[in-house]
């Protein structure tokens, strides 16, 4: 008989091994019970079947190996966990269907793995957080975050020392947020990280799973499976590491945003070196140029600091040659604050404050007529816009160029009826600096 579909999604156990391995069941066990699974006796009346393995002796190899396969073969859906799954390779290298595989003791690993292939069971009455979190942003977009910390040691920066190297979020719990928010109603997911693009580096990119099929640990093919959801995902704090530019051909394709927030920081080789930043200026200028030919869509966005302890007069001019060469289309600029801890504070020939403030100042002046010139260059095209709020003066909206807080919006005169979270086409009618002025199109 069918189950009814409101039904606890149900788990088979098959625990094998010794007492220390009993405890780890019991544990799964427990969790499972505690999130509102149910177990089943059977392989036939189960959603997935979890196998505790041993590996101590040959024969308990052997003995795992059998029912790891016998699992696949009565139910298909398969996570392996115990002591043989710490054995590099052995249960995949025989059985490579299984969806993860985890090592002793990994109670969390297991439960990602499970929640990766078997949604957690929502239950309204007991549970007093809805699935999706609790959000403090509006209900059309949605930050998600994909891991903590960060590799590199910037100069200016102190945020390695507070928080550490870079730890990614595993693939699965990171889709399985992302699908919640899509089903919450969510119309935008950003991308944030330290840095986007090393997604995956502490962990060798590996595979994980989501809803039952490898995905890798690795930026682009994350940003190519949130892309499936059919709504915006914007991508921010990316690297120019060489791998970014996989990515280009997902924004060219309309899979996720032509939108790249690269903070390049500075031009000048000396200053990025002072910094401890990689990639070239010649490199970025590269990259930028390969990027556009690529997808001539794309917005490119970034952030510089000016005034960093040692910035000659020559080399902040170089800046701003870069920047007149980049052509970029929304910068965001700060003049250097030494930050209390950072490495940079130490290096020599600091630049005064007020001088600090007016490289600011005439990098921004500088930006501002390139922006407008960009903003002026979409008068007469027709764009997709999400709206962020609306009113009797028309609505607020953004455009795949805009992402919330901190580029521009586009303003659609006529869009009053237009509420949060819808999309409309506009027709872009004039431009300031930070701003598109739009009808909606007919
Ligand atoms: S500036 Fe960014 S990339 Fe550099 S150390 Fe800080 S967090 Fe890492």
């Amino acid at each position: 008989m069918a189950r009814a579909p409101d039904a606890a999604p149900r788990v088979g156990f098959v625990s094998l091994g010794c007492p220390k391995a009993l405890v780890d069941s019991e544990q799964i066990l427990t969790r499972l019970r505690a999130e509102g699974y149910a177990t089943s006796k059977t392989y036939r009346d189960a959603d997935l079947v979890i196998v505790n393995t041993c590996g101590f002796i040959d024969d308990a190899v052997a003995e795992s190996l059998d029912a790891i396969g016998e699992a696949l073969e009565e139910n298909g859906r398969v996570i392996v966990t115990g002591c043989l799954g710490a054995k590099n390779g052995v249960v995949r290298k025989i059985h490579p269907s299984v969806l993860a595989v985890t090592g002793p003791h990994d109670l969390d690993g297991v439960m990602r793995a499970v929640h990766a292939a078997l949604p957690k069971p929502h239950d309204p009455y007991t549970d007093l957080v809805p699935p999706q979190g609790i959000r403090l942003t509006p209900k059309h977009f949605a930050y998600l975050k994909i891991s903590e910390g960060c590799n590199h040691r910037c100069t200016f920066c102190i945020i390695p020392s507070m928080r550490g190297d870079l730890v990614s979020r595993p693939v699965g719990e990171v889709m399985q947020e992302a699908e919640n928010l899509v089903k919450a109603g969510v119309k935008e997911l950003l991308v944030i990280s330290q840095d986007t693009s090393a997604y995956g580096v502490d962990v060798k990119y590996r595979t994980g799973f989501w809803n039952g099929r490898p995905l890798k640990t690795r930026m682009t093919e994350l940003v190519r499976a949130l892309g499936e959801f059919g709504v915006w995902v914007r991508l921010h704090y990316v690297y120019p590491y060489p791998h970014v530019d996989d990515v280009i051909p997902l924004m060219a394709e309309g899979r996720v945003l032509p939108y790249l927030d690269v903070p390049f920081q500075h031009a000048s080789a000396r200053i990025l070196k002072l910094m401890k930043r990689p990639a070239s200026a010649e490199d970025n200028l590269a990259r930028i140029r390969a990027w556009r030919a690529a997808c001539p869509e794309i917005t490119i966005r970034s952030t510089f600091i000016a005034g960093f302890p040692g910035e000659t007069e020559a080399e902040f001019e170089e800046l701003l040659e870069f920047l007149e060469e980049a052509q970029l289309d929304r910068v965001g600029c700060f003049a250097y604050s030494p930050v209390e801890g950072a490495k940079a504070n130490a290096l020599p020939d600091p630049v005064p404050e007020e001088l600090r403030q007016e490289r600011r100042a005439r990098f921004m002046q500088v930006q501002a007529g390139i922006s407008a010139r960009r903003l002026q260059a979409k008068v007469g095209r027709r764009l997709q816009v999400l709206v962020d709020a609306n009113g009797k003066g028309g609505a607020v909206a953004r455009s795949s160029a805009d992402a919330p807080e901190i580029d521009g919006v586009v303003r659609v005169r006529d869009g009053q009826r237009l509420k949060p979270g819808d999309f409309a086409q506009v027709v872009v009618e004039a431009a300031d600096e930070h701003d598109l002025f739009a009808r909606l199109a007919a």
